[in-house]
Formats: C-alpha cells, sequence, structure tokens
C-alpha cells in the first residue's frame, strides 16, 4: 500500500494543502486507488498527480467540513473534462449523498446532470465494514463538532488507520488497533482539547492501539510554525513509536508491515 500525502493542512493553513491522503494497492492483480477527503484547494494538488481520467476508484468523506469536502465539485468537474466515463464510489456517513449534491449545485448549477459517468454513492455506518473497489472499509465515530468519521482501509496485507477530524474514542482506538500506519489529525500540540486531537494524545493513542507508526496531519498553522522545535522534541521522544510529521507531497509505502519513506 502506497500513500501519498496530497495534503497535511488545517482548514485555515495557507502554506499546506488541506489535509488529503491518496492511498494505492494492487488489489487481485489491478491497481486500486482511493482518495481521503477532498478539501478546497485538495483537489487541485490531486491533479498534480492524476493525468489518467480513470486513474480514482473511490473517494472518501470523513465528515462535512469545507477543508474536507469542498473539493468534490472540482474533482468532478475536471473528471468531466477529461472525458471520464467511469464510475466514481463516494463512501461516508449517511447523508453524503445529499451533502455532495448541495455542494455541486451551489458550486456549478446543472452540470451534475451533465456529467459523463456515475457518481455511485455509499453510506457507512459505524462500526460496519463494506468492501469498495477491492479495499475493505470499516469505520468509527469520533469526537468533532460535527459527526465525523474514522477510517480503516485494508488491502488483504496492509491496514490503515485515517483519523478525519476529532478526538479519538474507545470506537476509534478499538479500528486502529493492529494497523500499520495511523494517520491522525493533531490540531493542537497538547492539552485539553474540544473535538479535536493533539500531537501527545495522538502518541498515546498509537501507543494503545500497539501500532508502529504514526503521522501527524491537521495541525493549527500557528502551532506549526511556531512551536517546530518542542514539536521535534516531543517526536524524538517517542521510543519504540515512529512518529513523523509528513509534509505535502511525501509519501510512504507499507510492504511486509514494514514502513518505508518513498521521497
Ligand atoms: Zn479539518
Ligand atoms: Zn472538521
Amino acid at each position: 500500500m502506497k500513500i501519498d500525502f496530497l495534503g497535511v493542512g488545517e482548514a485555515c493553513d495557507p502554506l499546506h494543502t488541506n489535509t488529503s491522503l491518496l492511498v494505492q494497492s494492487t488489489i487481485g492483480g489491478r491497481q486500486r486507488v482511493m482518495l481521503l477527503d477532498c478539501g478546497f484547494n485538495a483537489a487541485h494538488r490531486f491533479f498534480r498527480v492524476c493525468s489518467d481520467q480513470d486513474m480514482l476508484d473511490a473517494l472518501w468523506i470523513s465528515h462535512f467540513h469545507g477543508d474536507h469536502f469542498f473539493g468534490v465539485p472540482l474533482l468532478l468537474l475536471t473528471f468531466r473534462e477529461m472525458n471520464r466515463t467511469k464510475p466514481l464510489e463516494i463512501i461516508g456517513q449517511p447523508g453524503v449523498r445529499e451533502k455532495v449534491y448541495d455542494v455541486m449545485d451551489l458550486a456549478y448549477p446543472n452540470f451534475r446532470e451533465k456529467l459523463q459517468f456515475q457518481v455511485e454513492f455509499r453510506e457507512i455506518e459505524p462500526g460496519s465494514q463494506i468492501t469498495v473497489s477491492g479495499f475493505s472499509v470499516k469505520a468509527a465515530e469520533n469526537e468533532h463538532s460535527i459527526r465525523s468519521f474514522s477510517v480503516r482501509i485494508k488491502d488483504g496485507e496492509s491496514r490503515l488507520f485515517y483519523s478525519g477530524d476529532g478526538r479519538p474514542t474507545k470506537a476509534t482506538l478499538e479500528l486502529a488497533s493492529e494497523c500499520d500506519l495511523i494517520v491522525h489529525e493533531a490540531f493542537r500540540v497538547s492539552g485539553k482539547t474540544s473535538g479535536h486531537g493533539t500531537i501527545a494524545g495522538s502518541i498515546e493513542f498509537a501507543r494503545k492501539a500497539g501500532v508502529a507508526n504514526l503521522a501527524l496531519v491537521h495541525i493549527e498553522r500557528h502551532d506549526r510554525e511556531e512551536r517546530q522545535q518542542e514539536i521535534r522534541e516531543m517526536l524524538l521522544k517517542t521510543e519504540g513509536l515512529n512518529a513523523f510529521l509528513p509534509e505535502s507531497g511525501d509519501a510512504v509505502e507499507i510492504t511486509n508491515y514494514e514502513l518505508r519513506i518513498r521521497n
């Protein structure tokens, strides 16, 4: 499984693309590609690496904040311009179809009727597991200002956990256990937070989950700049845990349960 960090930023971060991951695996001899979240500026970043209109099989939307799904109209518009005909699966919590239709209709009225490819919606309930384009997808509810799901993606060999936005819960900890990589939002460095993860909390979460690799994303933009040194020192002290702060454009690969940095 290869994971490209297309973006690692929070909503208002002007330097980093909104948090968005591109997951690629070979399943049953076929290349499968899923995008995790597509915020305000993530679709532009996605098309810097995608020149094939059929490359993407599925899109996961963690929750309905703009930095996680306002890029969807642009994603679909660009695929239309590229003459895509292959269906695209969009997976999310109940209500995902209506939310995506709303944002499409606001961005470009009447254009969804003109798409020459099918958009197939898959609603998922917390705790249930579905198969999407060969990937096994399971969700758990975290604690955020609006309903938000964490997700576990399995390709038959490797297991990725992506938090979306939100504080860990008992259910997300269970979902993350024994994954090869946790990608967790850490909007704050430490302390008590409402509706968001922290760096300190994510480290504790990865330890409790028994997971060896932790990528921290969605860090509050001022903390990311001004508290760099403190963050670096925290990450250096995570003995036995490979905790890192990816940049937009970084990629990792999980092979034989081991994580390698690609770039
Ligand atoms: Zn966010
Ligand atoms: Zn959010």
